[in-house]
């Protein structure tokens, strides 16, 4: 499944086409997707300008001229295809790594873009988990999508001493603390088994011993807030991280998953230095943990 570092690629590959273009027709090929489609979807959106295209958490949010916000959520295989008819991106070459059945294209937005090339917006997927939903942007705040989530873990704001306000208390493991999307959003199994190897964090550890009794921050979350912070960053500029069903908008393949000092490594050694250990599997709120035992306290 994407997570922030992925969406935050689609966001990037997206935003060029998007923003300031016109959608002037729009094909809807099935009334649902994970969710329904808003009411009146094609109305509503046909003849809009596309303001910005900025994320939350694993959300791409566009707003539109008419007022509303259209989010977009990729679930687990959704992935955005542009169709520019100048020639210079022919449809399909984005994908050449998984070709793309038009039978799961189930929305297509005939665009103009900012600077009035001729382009398609393809939604393309496979399972359907993912959804696109309408909300006037005054109302945008209090989305049941939105108004949930916990800190956004590349805004300013995101500190040691905020996650220490998050923690504290807490009894919950890290891992499930940092996977709680009302706790800290847009992380998933992956970035947060990276990022607490880094940080040298055991996967176990209750949260709220990070924290000390005044309510700071101890050595550790100091370490895992830049290390989270670090993780997602070298992501981003990894252009994420391909697994099954990921890739990039431009059909470039996420080039983190080779960094990965942990996630999906059962059995390897350890990569930090010094450390003699061995990466373990084990599951963990249902989910895969991966760690090392002897470097993750
Ligand atoms: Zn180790």
């Amino acid at each position: 499944m994407p997570e922030l570092p992925e969406v935050e690629t689609v966001r990037r590959g997206l935003a060029p086409w998007l923003e300031g273009a016109r959608i002037l027709s729009v094909d809807l090929r099935r009334p649902d997707l994970r969710f329904p489609l808003p009411a009146g979807f094609r109305d509503r959106i046909e003849g809009a300008t596309v303001r910005t295209l900025s994320r939350r958490a694993k959300y791409m949010l566009a707003t539109l001229s008419t007022g509303e916000t259209m989010i977009m959520h990729l679930g687990m295989t959704g992935r955005f295809v542009v169709e520019a008819g100048d020639g210079v991106t022919a449809p399909g070459d984005f994908y050449d790594d998984s070709p793309r059945l038009a039978a799961h294209d189930h929305l297509v937005l005939t665009l103009a873009t900012s600077d009035g090339r001729p382009a398609r917006l393809v939604y393309n997927d496979v399972r359907r988990f993912g959804f696109i939903d309408l909300c006037s942007d005054a109302a945008l705040a209090g989305n049941p999508h939105l108004a949930s989530l916990g800190a956004e873990p590349l805004d300013d704001a995101f500190d040691a001493a905020a996650l220490a306000r998050l923690f504290e208390g807490r009894t919950t493991t890290l891992k499930a603390a940092l996977l709680d999307q009302r706790l800290v959003a847009g992380l998933g199994n992956i970035y947060v088994c990276e990022a607490l190897h880094r940080a040298g964090l055991s996967p176990r550890r209750k949260a709220g011993s990070l924290v000390t009794r005044a309510g700071a921050p101890r050595a550790g979350l100091e370490r895992l807030a830049g290390e989270i912070r670090a993780v997602l960053g070298e992501a981003i500029a990894a252009g994420g991280s391909t697994l099954r069903d990921y890739v990039a908008p431009d059909g470039a393949r996420g080039g983190f998953q080779q960094r990965f000092l942990a996630y999906d490594r059962e059995g390897e050694p350890c990569r930090r230095e010094g450390c003699a250990g061995l990466i373990r599997r084990f599951v963990q709120n249902g989910r895969s943990t991966f760690h090392c035992a002897a470097c993750q306290r």
